[in-house]
């Protein structure tokens, strides 16, 4: 996955959450600080979608969930060309 994506600590609880949401899930705390997505992850699932607009270059384009080691699951573009369920990623 590419380019820089922040997550949002609640800065009650420091609970994570990625998507952001306006509310905390947790504490219901509505003042978040962005960190940074980064680390390892284990891939959970992946997709390949195929119906595409016909303007696009690539085929295909490969959809994966990673959970990573920060807490937080990411949903993201995997620039990999076989990706493996339980596999290691960098986010
Ligand atoms: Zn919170």
């Amino acid at each position: 996955m590419a380019g820089t994506v922040d997550a949002a600590r609640c800065r009650a609880c420091a609970r994570l959450t990625y998507p952001t949401h306006y509310y905390c899930p947790a504490c219901g705390g509505r003042e978040f600080e962005p960190v940074p997505i980064e680390g390892e992850g284990t891939l959970l699932t992946w997709t390949r979608v195929h119906a595409l607009p016909l303007d696009y270059e690539q085929r295909y384009i490969t959809l994966g969930i990673v959970e990573l080691d920060m807490g937080i699951r990411a949903t993201g573009r995997l620039e990999m060309g076989d990706p493996a369920i339980g596999r290691r990623e960098r986010a």
